[in-house]
């Protein structure tokens, strides 16, 4: 055996080996497939880097992003003088550029060369390589090849076929952070090395606590961890680019340094942030799973999903940038069943087969969010690995470890059901056997005629919530299995038969309802709540009044009541929190504001009131694109009609969206119209008809000034201007 020391300390500069890293590259020196499963930052690179600089020929290196290609070279090349050393051949390369690559290859100076699956396809590629002497190829992300992972990629599938064609007898390497058992043995099977050394590292991750929240209010549930956390580095994932957005612009409004990241950005605008993110001047980045992907900041101290994410390996991966240096890393996923429902709806267009998977992957995601079991025994146990939570020792563990749920007595129940998946010969998967426990007659299950077997109904008398906790609990415990080639059947095992013969105590634990939860969850921010302070509110609707007669405008004008009432349930003393009351924009607080923060200030000292500690989060204008569409087209005096047609709004329709524009706070002139429709003299009858108002119903208007005079259209618009000149 070589001592590989000598080749790591020349080359990369370090003195030890990391994990089995020392192994892996053995086994690749000796020519064998190798299978390397490793966590993010384990140290996967190194385990193809350094026997591809030693052996003879040159490693072909396949990976799916030109971006860590090129990061990957340029990172080779910072440790050996030659930049030849390293090459990547990808659809990036100017001819000139990939000729000069190639000569580089015949020449044999190059040791590794990083190829795309997409140029690794191309039939003169492939006929190239022949020519060559090649040590082994490594196909790097493996789990792009299978489709039961999170981030398949067909090309992947054919790299096998190419290898074949370049020479069959080329070592094949295989290495990847993620792969379930299923997708374990697709990889194998796909790349034809089913009889690899295989290396898997422990994919625990003792410093991560992980947490499961009811989505009630993200943003504020957000914004009141974050200032509790000021200045630690952290990601929030969202599924959408918008919700990346507007979750960034809510974040930045309540005066949080936090910035957005997704594809749809200009490149150098994200590169930009992520830079900003490395370098500590900006504590938070917004993002879609886009950003994360070979960044490498030690220091995250807290992951956040504000949309459940798609698959647990997704959710593994994003979570696994929390706490690289080992300290605090904190990782909340908010939870709503709802959001599970929208992205069943986006795979509807899919076909089926991606739909099953998707399904399946959704269905995991499911059972980790609504588990009560510890979140890191069954994240562990989603990856093959088994984790004894009793002999866990100081670690931070998970929120169900922290906060146990009652457990009650199941060794009855544990045994009905390892028989009865027993008896059903291991034919079925979660669903079905719980619809024969509880006697559902679906068509699967009348399909199979289940309903004539001994079991159907047999566990009636608990619910479809508790069987399917049970089967989880079994499942991550070891008496149920799924079958790998059939995803998500079941049968019982070995440990499993045993206990049929032999029961034992074993406790349950009983999901979360987080639908219970979410309907318990008390909201501030959304209109027409809580009443509020009954006694402030009277004064500050006699302020109003006495305001009104100063300014000699209905009251109406200056705060309508449900802002008095929010500010009774709020109690705003400045500036800056008056904008979060409810259809309190800028200009109104400026207008009108002062006395009213005075006031409550006053009533706050004078009554010793505890104001409430919660977090008062400011909303982002409701600024739609299309709202700010129209304002602009009024802005440019684009005729009302046009900008309706333009949207396939309808009159009313329109008229609509002007109401809410200037009911959020924005003016908008539209004399241009009105002019053009209504005569001066009757324009300003509605006004003053409005200035003495009562309140600023349409109807009233329109019964007080007169049907044959008026349409209800004209005074809605001329609301929105009487609105626009003395409310805002
Ligand atoms: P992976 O591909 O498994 O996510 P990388 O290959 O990118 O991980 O390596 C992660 C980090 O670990 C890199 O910064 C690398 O330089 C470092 N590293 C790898 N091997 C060693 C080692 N033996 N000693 C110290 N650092 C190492
Ligand atoms: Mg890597």
């Amino acid at each position: 055996m070589e001592d590989l020391k000598i080749p790591l300390k020349k080359y990369f500069g370090f003195n030890h080996f990391k994990g089995d890293q020392e192994q892996i590259i053995q086994s690749v020196l000796k020519g064998n497939d190798t299978f390397v499963i490793m966590p993010t930052g384990g140290g996967k690179s190194l385990t193809y880097q350094l026997p591809a600089l030693i052996q003879e020929g040159t490693a072909i290196i396949i990976s799916p992003l030109i971006a860590l290609m090129k990061n990957q070279v340029d990172a080779l090349r910072g440790f050996v003088t030659n930049d030849s050393v390293a090459h990547y051949l990808n659809s990036s390369l100017s001819r000139g550029d990939a000729k000069r690559v190639k000569e580089d290859l015949v020449s044999g100076v190059t040791k590794i060369l990083f190829v795309a699956p997409e140029s690794l396809n191309k039939q003169d590629n492939v006929d190239f390589f022949k020519s060559l002497k090649i040590s082994f190829v490594a196909v790097d992300e493996a789990h792009c090849i299978s489709e039961w992972g999170h981030d398949f990629r067909p090309e992947y599938r054919r790299i096998r076929e190419m290898i074949k064609q370049i020479d069959d007898t080329i070592p094949i390497m295989a290495l990847t952070a993620t792969a379930t058992p299923k997708v374990q043995i697709d990889i194998q099977k796909n790349l034809g090395m089913t009889g690899a050394d295989i290396y898997k590292a422990s994919f625990n991750r003792p410093n991560l606590y992980y947490e499961v929240l009811p989505k009630i209010q993200p943003e504020k549930q957000i914004i009141k961890y974050i200032k509790e956390n000021l200045g630690k580095s952290g990601i929030i994932y969202c599924l959408s680019r918008k919700k990346v957005e507007e979750v960034a612009e809510t974040l930045q409004v309540n005066g949080i340094s936090a910035l957005p990241y997704h594809a749809g950005m200009e490149a150098s605008r994200r590169a930009r942030y992520q830079d900003m993110f490395l370098m500590e001047d900006v504590d938070i980045i917004v993002a879609t799973i886009a950003f994360g992907m070979g960044i490498d900041k030690p220091d995250v101290r807290f992951v956040m999903h504000y949309d459940i994410p798609k698959s647990l390996e997704g959710y593994y991966q994003e979570t696994g940038r929390a706490g690289r240096d080992g300290g605090e890393g904190r990782c909340i996923a908010y939870y709503d069943y709802k959001d599970i429902e929208k992205l069943e709806k986006f795979m509807a267009g899919k076909p089926v087969a991606e739909q099953e998977v998707g399904k399946q992957l959704l269905y995991e995601v499911v059972s980790y969010a609504e588990t009560a079991m510890s979140r890191r025994k069954f994240l562990l146990h989603y990856f093959g690995e088994d984790w004894d939570e009793t002999k866990a020792g100081k670690e931070q563990l998970d929120d169900n470890i922290t906060n146990p749920k009652e457990r009650v007595e199941g060794q009855k129940e544990l045994q009905h059901l390892l028989q009865v998946v027993s008896d059903l010969k291991g034919q079925f998967k979660t669903k079905q056997i719980v619809e024969v426990l509880i006697g559902t007659e679906s068509p699967t299950i009348k399909a199979n005629r289940l309903v004539k077997n001994k079991h159907f109904a047999s566990g009636k008398d608990k619910s479809e919530k508790f069987w399917m906790a049970a089967i989880r609990q079994a499942y991550v415990n070891n008496f149920i299995g799924k079958k790998i080639e059939e995803y998500g059947t079941l049968y019982v095992t070995d440990k499993g038969n045993d206990y049929i013969e032999k029961p034992y105590s074993f406790l349950f634990i009983v999901d979360h309802d987080y639908s219970e939860l979410m309907k318990g969850g008390g909201s501030v921010v959304s209109k027409g709540v809580a009443a509020g302070d009954q006694e402030l509110f009277a004064r500050l609707k006699d302020l109003r009044k006495k305001m009104g007669k100063q300014k000699k405008l209905p009251p109406f004008v200056i705060f309508q009541d449900p802002s008095l009432q929010d500010m009774a349930t709020q109690y705003p003393m400045t500036m800056e929190e008056l904008h979060n009351i409810i259809g309190v924009g800028q200009g109104k607080a400026r207008k009108f504001g002062r006395p009213f923060i005075e006031l409550i200030e006053a009533y706050v000292k004078e009554k010793e009131i505890d104001r409430p500690e919660d977090v008062v989060i400011k909303q982002i204008a409701n600024k739609s694109a299309a709202k700010i569409a129209i304002i602009q087209g009024i802005d440019k005096k684009i005729p009302l009609r046009d900008l309706a047609k333009t949207r396939s709004l309808t009159d009313d329709e329109f008229i609509i969206e002007l109401e809410n524009i200037v009911a959020s706070g924005t003016k908008v002139n539209i004399d241009y119209y009105l002019d053009d429709v209504l005569d001066e003299d009757y324009q300003e009858e509605i006004i003053e008809y409005f200035l003495e108002a009562e309140s600023d119903s349409v109807e009233d208007a329109l019964a007080e000034l007169g049907e044959d005079d008026y349409t209800l259209e004209e005074i809605r618009l001329m609301r929105i201007k009487f609105m626009s000149n003395y409310a805002l």
